[in-house]
C-alpha cells in the first residue's frame, strides 16, 4: 500500500479533539426525516451525516432505499448544517450520482466488500478522488479481502482512505447481530497502523443499549473513530430500528465515553497500556469461551463413553494429545512446563465433567 503516512493526513488534518464521529439514519426515509435528524446533530461532535439511499437487504420485497432522490436531500443538509455527508455506495451508477452530488464520503457495505468484482467496478469509477473512502469489513472475517479492497482503491490514486469495523457474521448465535472479532480489527491495526480504522457499534450491536460498551472497546483498542446510526424517531425506522439511537442519546453516549488524549509521555503511556490491557481482555474473554467449548465437546464425550460402557480416563490418547501440544506450545514460544501444567488442568476438568455424566441415574 502507498505512503503510510499518507493514509491518515485527511484525518489529522481535521484536527479533533475527539474521535471522528460519523452519524445520521441507517436509510434516507423523507425529506423531513433526514433534515430533523440532521438539524439534531449539527451542533454536536459529528463530522460527517451519514444516510443510506441504496440499502442491501439481505431479503427482497423489504424497503430498498429511496434511490437517488435522496442525494438531493443530502445536499441540502450539507446547505442548512454545514455538515459534510456520508453515503453507501455498491455500483458504478451509485458512485457516479454521489459524486455528481457532492456526497464527501463514499463508503463500501460489507456486502460489497466480499466481491472483487464489484470493488474493482467502484474502484474505476472512483479513479483519483479527493473524496474520502471507507471500506467496511466483509461479512466474513477474512482480513486479506479487507485488505485487498483498501489495496484496490489505493491503486486507482485514492489518496483519503479509512476502514470501517462493523463486524462479522456468524453461523453461531452470539450476544452481537455481527461478532466483533476484536483481534482481526487488532491484527489490521497492528500491520498498517496509518490506516485509520472507524468503529461502527450499530451494525456490530444491532441494539441500542449496547452502544456504549462497544463504542468504549473499540476507543480503548485505539480506534480512531465511530460511525453510529442515529435518527430522530428511532423506533418507527423503516430499517434498523432496534440499534438507531436518538440524536440526544448519541450526545449522552460521546459524554459518557472515555477518551482518551496524547498530550503528555504520562498520557502517551497511559494509552498505550490501556490499549494493551484490553487488547489482553479481549484475549481472555475467548479463552475462556474456547475452553467452555471444548467442555461441551467432552461432555458429548463422555455421554458416548457411558453408553458405550468405556472408562472415563483414556491414557494414550491423553498422552498423544500433550505430546501434540507440547510441539505446538514450542513454536508458539510457549515452555513445556507451561504446556503441560496447562493441559492437565483442562485434562482434570473434563475428567470432572466426564465423571460427573457417568454418575448420572440413565435417563436424568
Ligand atoms: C449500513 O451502514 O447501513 C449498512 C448497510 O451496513 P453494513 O454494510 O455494515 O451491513
Ligand atoms: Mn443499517
Amino acid at each position: 500500500m502507498k505512503n503510510k503516512k499518507e493514509l491518515r493526513t485527511w484525518l489529522d488534518d481535521l484536527q479533533l479533539d475527539h474521535p471522528l464521529v460519523i452519524a445520521g439514519p441507517c436509510s434516507a426515509e423523507t425529506e423531513e426525516q433526514v433534515l430533523k435528524t440532521a438539524h439534531e446533530l449539527k451542533d454536536t461532535d459529528v463530522n460527517y451525516y451519514r444516510a443510506g439511499i441504496w440499502k442491501p437487504r439481505t431479503r427482497p420485497g423489504m424497503f430498498e432505499g429511496v434511490g437517488a432522490l435522496g442525494l438531493k436531500w443530502l445536499q441540502k443538509v450539507k446547505e442548512e448544517t454545514g455538515l459534510k455527508t456520508a453515503t453507501e455506495v455498491a455500483n458504478r451508477t451509485h458512485v457516479e450520482l454521489a459524486l455528481e452530488h457532492d456526497i464527501d464520503l463514499l463508503w463500501i457495505g460489507a456486502r460489497s466488500t466480499v466481491s472483487p468484482f464489484i470493488v474493482q467496478e467502484i474502484a474505476d469509477a472512483l479513479k483519483g478522488t479527493d473524496k474520502v473512502i471507507l471500506v467496511k469489513n466483509p461479512v466474513n472475517p477474512d482480513l486479506a479481502l479487507w485488505l485487498g479492497a483498501v489495496e484496490r482503491l489505493a491503486s486507482s490514486n485514492i489518496k483519503k482512505l479509512g476502514v470501517i469495523h462493523r463486524g462479522f457474521s456468524t453461523y453461531e448465535k452470539t450476544k452481537y447481530r455481527n461478532n466483533p472479532e476484536w483481534q482481526l480489527a487488532i491484527e489490521l491495526q497492528s500491520r498498517f497502523p496509518d490506516l485509520p480504522i472507524i468503529n461502527d457499534p450499530s451494525h456490530i450491536t444491532g441494539n441500542r443499549g449496547m452502544i456504549l460498551d462497544v463504542s468504549q472497546t473499540a476507543l480503548d483498542l485505539n480506534f480512531d473513530g465511530l460511525m453510529i446510526e442515529t435518527h430522530c424517531d428511532p423506533d418507527n425506522a423503516w430499517s434498523d430500528a432496534s440499534q438507531q439511537v436518538t440524536p440526544q442519546s448519541l450526545e449522552q453516549i460521546m459524554k459518557d465515553l472515555k477518551i482518551r488524549k496524547e498530550t503528555s509521555k504520562e498520557a502517551e503511556y497511559n494509552n498505550l497500556i490501556n490499549t494493551l490491557r484490553t487488547q489482553i481482555d479481549v484475549i481472555d474473554h475467548h479463552l475462556i469461551e474456547v475452553l467452555g467449548k471444548r467442555m461441551k465437546v467432552s461432555d458429548g464425550i463422555g455421554t458416548l463413553k457411558k453408553a458405550n460402557n468405556v472408562a472415563v480416563l483414556q491414557s494414550k490418547r491423553w498422552n498423544e494429545i500433550l505430546g501434540k501440544m507440547i510441539l505446538e506450545g514450542e513454536e508458539n514460544n510457549l515452555s513445556e512446563e507451561f504446556v503441560l501444567r496447562m493441559f492437565k488442568a483442562i485434562h482434570q476438568e473434563s475428567i470432572n465433567h466426564q465423571e460427573k455424566i457417568f454418575r448420572q441415574k440413565n435417563g436424568s
